[in-house]
């Protein structure tokens, strides 16, 4: 049987009931995004993420960046992580200020990050698509038969060589890439770029006691089966939305859109999640489709 997501990753994040405002910071002049009423109330919510919402990488890589969206998205699922800020915790600020503690992003280094994921989850779904115009304009051989490709990473617009003939270690790639075939070079600036990304993220790896046949969770404690299965705990909300990209463009099953009106949830279709040819999330969903389409249907 093919492991689920669940069994591959283990990760919990936390929102802050009170929510996210956004505030100047004591030491540059970036906004950043801070829980309100920080000083008055530390209610949070506990959610695990790879597990209720398989695809928010993608609901992150189409939040639109001004203000007001990134606080939303940050409301419902949490700050995006702990490698921004900077720990200054002893000094005073003026009233209304950050001091920019643990995970306080900012308003740029957000934007940033929604842009890079979102040029890969874009050139993913061209992939997928056979969307070859569009990978024309990413994927470039140059006269001395290099490969390259343009791609937004988080510190802006970049162009890389994806194989050079004068490298040796890149002659065997060069000989699977043919001039002018986008779509496996394509292919191969996609793993290039999500590989480098979550290789910049810390991730650690531990034993579980594996699930018991009556579904314990690991958290709250396991109902063992004493099997022991190694799961991956990524340390942040982004670092877990790019292992949650990266096991969606690897795994056997594929991310969907409810078809049921009014329902815009993504579900995991094939191994692991619901049945390969499901439409919807869910059952309630299922039947909703139903007596949508039956209404549909009776109109004609
Ligand atoms: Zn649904």
């Amino acid at each position: 049987m093919t492991a689920s997501f669940s069994e591959t990753f283990r990760f919990t994040w936390s929102v802050p009931e009170a929510g996210f405002e956004w505030r100047k910071s004591a030491f540059d002049s970036d906004l950043h995004l801070v829980r309100a009423n920080a000083e008055r109330t530390t209610a949070h919510k506990r959610y695990k993420p790879l597990e209720e919402f398989p695809a928010l990488h993608r609901i992150f890589a189409f939040v639109q960046e001004d203000e007001e969206s990134i606080r939303r998205f940050a409301n419902l699922y949490g700050n995006i992580g702990s490698r921004y800020g900077f720990p200054v915790l002893f000094l005073q600020f003026p009233p209304g200020m950050t001091d920019g503690t643990y995970g306080d992003a900012t308003l740029q280094s957000w934007k940033a990050e929604i842009r890079a994921m979102r040029a890969l989850v874009e050139l993913w779904d061209a992939i997928k698509n056979q969307d070859l115009d569009k990978l024309k304009t990413v994927i470039s051989w140059s006269e001395n038969g290099a490969v390259g490709y343009k791609v937004t990473r988080a510190e802006g617009g970049v162009s890389v060589t994806l194989a050079h003939p004068d490298f040796e270690k890149d002659r065997s790639v060069l000989k699977r890439l043919r001039r002018g075939r986008v779509l496996k070079a394509a292919r191969y600036a996609l793993r290039e770029e999500i590989d480098k990304k979550i290789e910049s993220f810390p991730t650690t790896l531990h034993l579980v006691w594996a699930r018991g046949r009556e579904g314990g969770r690991y958290d709250p404690p396991p109902i063992p089966d004493h099997h022991l299965r190694m799961v991956l705990e990524p340390h942040d909300l982004l670092g877990a939305m790019w292992l949650q990209f990266a096991q969606s463009v690897v795994g056997p099953y594929e991310l969907r859109q409810c078809a049921a009106p009014g329902c815009e949830r993504y579900f995991q279709a094939g191994p692991g999640g619901t049945r390969s040819h499901a439409k919807t999330c869910c059952t309630a969903c299922r039947k909703r489709l139903s007596r949508f389409n039956k209404r549909a249907k009776s109109l004609c």
